[in-house]
């Protein structure tokens, strides 16, 4: 089945919390849309009905194997890829002060999620990405980091790391795919999904100390990452969507 009319836009990690609401945003916003995750695929095939010019595939992104054959998959249902956004990711909650605790098993297993399978994803998409810019306007790439990668803060130290990682990355491709690729970043403060359900003492942090006065919203972050993909001017930014956290 192909849909050559509607821009695709890939989006992982995409049956839950900010995912699902990056999915519904650009699908509201005329995408074709490609959902992913690792496990839950009755959730991303009751997504995929429900906003209707979309498909759900399921790949592991721990497995290069399962990189590869999520962005061929992707291409080869739509016949096109205009947006990758790369939102998948883990994290593990170990007191900074813990040193411990980071063991080598744990930075090997975030780093392989939260800094090379975005960098392989974007590798394994650049030519259907740059066929997109010959159609038109660049294609665009939005990877999704976290306030952590910016300041010294987070869940953890192989967290934060790897967050910081990803938002050089961003800016060093940026750099190598102009102009025909744009590469942003949407890096969040607290935001309530499933992931954060029980961080209280953050959530009441965003209450009493941010000058938003409350945690993001789902399509709080959706809407930024809508914004950074409808402008196409902007690349190599990293857009901290934090409520003001870091001003206080
Ligand atoms: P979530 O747990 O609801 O979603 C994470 C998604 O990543 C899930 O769909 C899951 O299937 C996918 N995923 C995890 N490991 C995977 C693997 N091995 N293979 C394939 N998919 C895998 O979490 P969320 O809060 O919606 O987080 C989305 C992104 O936002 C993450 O990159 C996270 O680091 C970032 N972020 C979240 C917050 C927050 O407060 N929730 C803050 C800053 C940044």
């Amino acid at each position: 089945m192909t849909h050559p009319t509607h821009p695709v836009a890939l989006i992982t990690g995409s049956t839950s919390g900010i995912g699902a609401a990056i999915a519904r945003r650009l699908s509201h916003d005329g995408y074709a849309v490609v959902l992913h995750s690792r496990g839950s695929h009755e959730a991303g095939q009751a997504l995929a009905a429900e906003l209707k010019v979309a498909t759900y595939v399921q790949a592991d992104l721990a497995i290069d194997a399962e990189r590869v054959e999520l962005v061929r998959q992707a291409v080869a249902h739509w016949g096109r890829l205009d947006v990758l956004v790369n939102n998948a990711g883990i994290s593990q909650v170990i007191a900074h002060a813990d040193l411990a605790a980071a063991t080598p098993a744990v930075w090997q297993r975030l780093h392989e999620i939260n800094v090379i399978a975005p960098f392989r994803l974007i590798a394994e998409a650049e030519s259907a990405l740059r066929e997109s810019a010959r159609r038109g306007g660049p294609a665009c790439v939005v990877n999704i980091s976290s306030h952590a990668g910016v300041r010294p803060k987070g869940a953890s130290i192989p967290y934060a790391a790897g967050k910081a990682a990803l938002n050089h990355m961003t800016r060093l491709l940026a750099v190598s795919l102009a102009p025909e690729i744009r590469v942003n970043a949407v890096a969040p403060g607290l935001v309530d999904t499933p992931l954060t359900a029980d961080w209280t003492a953050a959530q009441q942090l965003w209450r009493e100390r941010s000058p938003m006065r409350r945690a993001a919203q789902p399509e709080d972050i959706a809407q930024a990452v809508a914004m950074l993909v409808a402008s196409n001017y902007l690349t190599g930014e990293i857009l901290l969507s934090d409520g003001g956290l870091n001003l206080t």
